[in-house]
């Protein structure tokens, strides 16, 4: 064990996976993970392990409680090896939004991907050195698939409220989704098993049986997905054909023109309401008390949220203003309620939809740095669609670019309560 510490502590120093990697590698448990290494990202609580959502004004916080996925991965004598770096509270989708900043395995010069880049990351590395490895992630708009897609390996986001929240530090609660990345459909298949269910702690748990048949008969290629870059269009084809012989190409207009705006209007309505209580009073950093509270409140926040959070706290509580309420958030509910209408439909025919997973291979950090706020916003398209209807999807390697040798991700999405269709060994 002290020799797999070590590589973890030196891959760490070279590509920042971890905030915190633990000292304790040591579950005295057994049960069905026996031993098994997982790391969690950070914005998931672990008992003594500092746990900060990739925040600054988090540091130093100490959890004295396990979330239930921590706690029921440890009782099945599972060793959490540590906390994986992500985007501050999750916004983003390239792990840029943080204190520390990890790169991809393929190419340093390039993002893992957000906002669970540290767990793909490492998720990568640990499977080169065949150590066996898995991570929980968590995705509110793609935070799994998309740096699953970057790093090449699996990344599985279930259907909402299977697995549960409790412990999780909130980014937006009606999208939050705690999941798993792994370099295989058996380990995902191990630990989804483990941390699904109902928790009475959660009150958005959901109490209802997983449809148990896994088998895919008709699947669809959504056709707005396909206008992305030539190469990353081909693949996904090529691969469809190769798993199912036969697919349908069907048309999803509603959410190619509406997911961006109303996942953002409501992601971050939720968030700027959940990041209220960093006042600098009762959770997080504190600042010598001065001036009045809006004052102090104000030095608070400017010193330790990073841009683009209060980038996100200003547009969240705009569209939450009396006077804005009904024209944007109120409207991007409904409008919300349509896009999941119009995925339900397609269920009816098909047993999975399919993607790309990104519309774009892992940029470099210099090209990220070059994008404004929308650009990075509509990178999101094709992810935000099923985590927005809080259906359960995977993203699986598909190859690699020609050029770049960079890995190509392709995405399935199947019905509510059907993730076991996600395990099928077909998807490998
Ligand atoms: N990139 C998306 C965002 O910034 C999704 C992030 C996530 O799933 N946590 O909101």
């Amino acid at each position: 064990m002290k020799e797999i510490i070590k590589k973890i502590k030196d891959i760490n120093k070279e590509y920042n996976y971890f905030n915190i990697v633990s000292e304790d590698f040591k579950n005295e448990n057994k049960g069905k993970l026996n031993n098994l290494l997982i790391s969690v990202k950070d914005c998931i609580c672990v008992k003594n392990l500092e746990s900060r959502a990739g925040s600054k004004i988090l540091e130093g916080y100490i959890p004295v409680f396990n979330a239930t996925v921590t706690q029921k991965l440890i009782n099945e004598g599972a060793i959490i090896i540590g906390k994986t770096s992500q985007d501050e509270f999750g916004f983003g989708s390239f792990s840029v939004n943080t204190y520390n900043i990890p790169k991809n395995p393929f190419d340093k010069l390039r993002t893992c991907g957000g906002s669970s880049g540290g767990s793909a990351g490492i998720t990568k590395k640990l499977s080169e050195l065949k150590i066996e490895h898995v991570s929980i992630a968590e995705s509110t708009g793609g935070s799994i698939a998309c740096p699953a897609s970057f790093c090449g390996i699996y990344g599985f986001t279930p259907s909402y409220g299977l697995v549960s929240r409790y412990g999780l530090i909130d980014y937006a609660n009606s999208l939050d989704k705690i999941g798993v990345m792994a370099d295989s459909l058996k380990n995902i298949k191990k630990v989804f098993d483990i941390i699904k269910g109902y928790d009475e702690k959660d009150s958005t748990s959901l109490n209802k049986e997983l449809n148990k048949d896994d088998k895919i008969k008709k699947v669809a290629v959504i056709k707005e997905s396909l206008n992305v870059n030539p190469e990353i269009k081909e693949l996904i084809l090529k691969k469809v054909k190769e798993k199912f012989g036969t697919y349908d190409i069907i048309s999803l207009p509603l959410i190619e023109k509406y997911a961006i705006p109303v996942y953002y209007i409501l992601a971050m309505a939720e968030s700027s309401t959940n990041l209220a209580k960093y006042c600098g009073m009762r959770y997080g950093a504190s600042l010598e008390l001065k001036g009045n509270f809006d004052e102090y409140f104000t030095d608070v926040r400017t010193k330790y949220f990073g841009q683009e959070t209060k980038r996100r706290i200003i547009l969240g509580t705009f569209t939450r203003m009396a006077g804005y309420r009904d024209a944007y958030y109120i409207k991007a509910a409904k409008v919300r309620n349509l896009i999941i209408q119009e995925y339900k439909k397609a269920f009816k025919k098909y047993d999975l939809l399919i993607s790309p997973t990104m519309p774009v291979i892992a940029p470099k950090f210099s090209e990220i740095e070059k994008l404004t706020p929308l650009e990075n916003y509509m990178m999101d398209i094709l992810t935000v669609g099923p985590n927005l209807a809080g259906l359960p999807h995977i993203s699986c390697n598909a190859g690699f670019s020609k050029k770049e040798k960079m890995p190509i991700g392709i995405m399935y999405i199947a019905d509510h309560l059907n993730d076991y269709k996600l395990m099928n060994e077909k998807l490998n």
